[in-house]
């Protein structure tokens, strides 16, 4: 099939539902800017994974807090982006009641700076920090923990550790229930820009595909679920071109 058949197979299948929810990984924010982690200027290709993910482990963390601070303050400094044509228009969808909700396993924050509303973020959010002390748990924002004169930040009311707000290799995901059935009650399920390889968020996906049919995989390159889906479009970093196209067809079907 070409890439409009498939364009517009994908628009009759959104169409005949009322319940659409959109799972998003990296490959969503490459386009705003952001590098995803597998992808040629991913750290995972640059750094190699098996380091990457020994250092933002939650083990590493607590072990050796300058180790992982040094690290995280040099590559996961994220550039301060805006959201990018794809996180527009799946707001614009959203507003519209096209899609239902947002399961992300980003951190940058751009579907809610797009105006989403319903965004579950599995994985956090990269511009809050926690003190790790249980009994504090004060909440900072990213300008304290740029500002802060040592690497690793401290609390300022009890002098704690204060951790990124997401969630590292070791860590369970947030929001592990509501981000679950969010899809396994979707009539459509969209994959934007994730290779499906992180758990258990690929496992959510898979399970749906197991009792549903209706997966759609917009994403450049494989995914491990591309055999499970009805329609998977190829896209060369023209997701944000690909949505609006979507959107504009739904728009001129559901008037
Ligand atoms: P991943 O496994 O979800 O893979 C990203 C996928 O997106 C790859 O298959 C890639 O080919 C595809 N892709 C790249 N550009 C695309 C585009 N323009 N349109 C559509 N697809 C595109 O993610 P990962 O990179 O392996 O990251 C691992 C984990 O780290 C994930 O949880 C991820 O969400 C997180 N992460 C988050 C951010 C962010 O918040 N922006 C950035 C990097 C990594």
């Amino acid at each position: 099939m070409n890439s409009k058949t498939l364009l517009e197979k994908a628009v009759s299948i959104l169409a005949g539902s009322n319940n659409t929810v959109v799972v998003t990984g990296a490959g969503i924010s490459t386009e705003a800017g952001i590098p995803d982690f597998r992808g040629e200027k991913g750290i995972y290709r640059t750094l190699g994974e098996d380091r990457v993910m020994r250092i933002i482990n939650i083990d590493a963390f607590h072990r050796q807090p300058e180790v992982f601070w040094d690290f995280y303050r040099r590559y996961f400094d994220f550039p301060p982006v805006e959201p990018s044509l794809a996180h527009k228009t799946l707001a614009d969808m959203e507003s519209k009641g096209f899609i239902r909700g947002i399961v992300t396993q980003n951190i940058d924050g751009l579907h809610e700076k797009a105006g989403n509303r319903n965004v579950i973020a599995v994985h956090g959010t990269a511009d809050r920090f926690i003190c790790t002390n249980h009994k504090c748990r004060r909440v900072y924002e990213a300008e304290y923990v740029r500002d802060f004169p040592q690497i690793v930040p401290a609390c300022s009311a009890c002098g704690g550790v204060i951790k990124p707000d997401v969630v590292l290799f070791g860590e369970a995901i947030q929001n592990y229930m509501d981000a679950r059935q969010l899809i396994l009650e979707a009539k459509v399920l969209v994959v934007i820009g994730s290779s499906l390889t992180v758990y258990p968020l690929a496992g959510f996906v898979k399970e749906f595909s197991s009792f549903y049919q209706d997966l759609i995989i917009i994403n450049k390159g494989p995914t491990h679920l591309d055999h499970a889906a009805l329609v998977k479009i190829e896209v060369e970093n023209t997701t944000g071109e690909i949505l609006q196209e979507i959107n504009r067809q739904l728009q001129i079907l559901k008037r």
